[in-house]
């Protein structure tokens, strides 16, 4: 059946075609994407092209972003929603904005619509209720392996989590998804971990303790974890595991097993 939506897109990509051998860097430069099948790469590539389009890139002074740069963020961004249907997760903002650095000391950004954000402290990444998506540069730069971190995904983490409201760590769930069972995982993960740095503030945690400040960046600390570091949330808090498998759609645990197995020295298990 013929569809004005099929249609736009197909023009979209044929305007925006990039050298493959671009891609191909940019997939490169991302262990966190090694082992996706070759539809589920070429269903990223379009994606990410189709993100591009559609999203404002603004680089601040002092940050210079290359077309590999764009696609490398744009990938990220899009891994997430691999598996989910093809509707518009991230609605409601049109820009992302990248500082040069960490923000320190009053910050001031007027985005496309015109508003004016002001914010104190130190922060890698901002994500507004209907508003732009603020990232420092270098932790996009440090984003993109196995190590547990990822800028990109936690800030569009919360992204997902405003889908319905105000960020506070239910996102639209689906419909296979029962919200007692994620409600249950989620809150005891949030409650242990809680309980851990009330005992001793300085506890050695498994997952970043930035994840015990509010139940929204619990969901944004661990998503971060399940594309960056799945085996080590798997371990830590299973049943958070499953349930953010149930709602991505995807198990980044079993890819990067299948990684390490055929090939033992591939990434250091956590
Ligand atoms: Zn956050």
């Amino acid at each position: 059946m013929w569809s004005f939506r099929d249609w736009r897109r197909k023009r979209i990509l044929a305007r925006l075609a990039i050298e493959p051998a671009l891609w191909q860097r940019a997939l490169d430069s991302l262990p966190i994407l090694d082992g996706l099948s070759q539809a589920e790469t070429e269903r990223l590539r379009e994606r990410s092209l189709l993100f591009l389009h559609a999203k404002r890139l603004t680089a601040l002074p002092g940050v210079e972003l290359q077309l590999t740069d764009r696609l490398r963020l744009a990938a990220q961004a899009q891994l997430p929603l691999l598996h989910l249907a093809d509707l518009d997760w991230y609605q409601g903002f049109h820009e992302i904005v990248i500082y040069p650095d960490d923000f320190h000391s009053p910050q001031k950004h007027r985005d496309s619509a015109g508003v004016v954000h002001e914010w104190d402290g130190e922060h890698s990444g901002e994500a507004w209720l209907q508003g732009p998506v603020i990232l420092a540069w270098p932790g996009v730069r440090e984003s993109g392996s196995w190590e547990g971190y990822n800028l990109v995904i936690h800030e569009l983490a919360h992204k997902l989590d405003m889908l319905n409201g105000d960020a506070n760590g239910l996102p639209p769930l689906h419909s296979s998804m029962r919200l007692e069972d994620w409600a249950t995982a989620m809150q005891s993960a949030y409650d242990a971990l809680n309980a851990t740095l009330d005992a001793d503030p300085e506890a050695h945690t498994e997952i970043d303790p930035y994840a015990a400040e509010t139940p929204a960046e619990f969901f944004a600390v661990t998503s971060e974890y399940f594309f960056s570091a799945p085996d080590l949330l798997h371990r830590t808090y299973p049943k958070v595991y499953k349930q953010l498998q149930a709602f991505y759609r995807q198990d980044p645990f079993t890819r990067l097993q299948g990684l390490q197995k055929s090939h033992p020295d591939y990434a250091e298990p956590h």
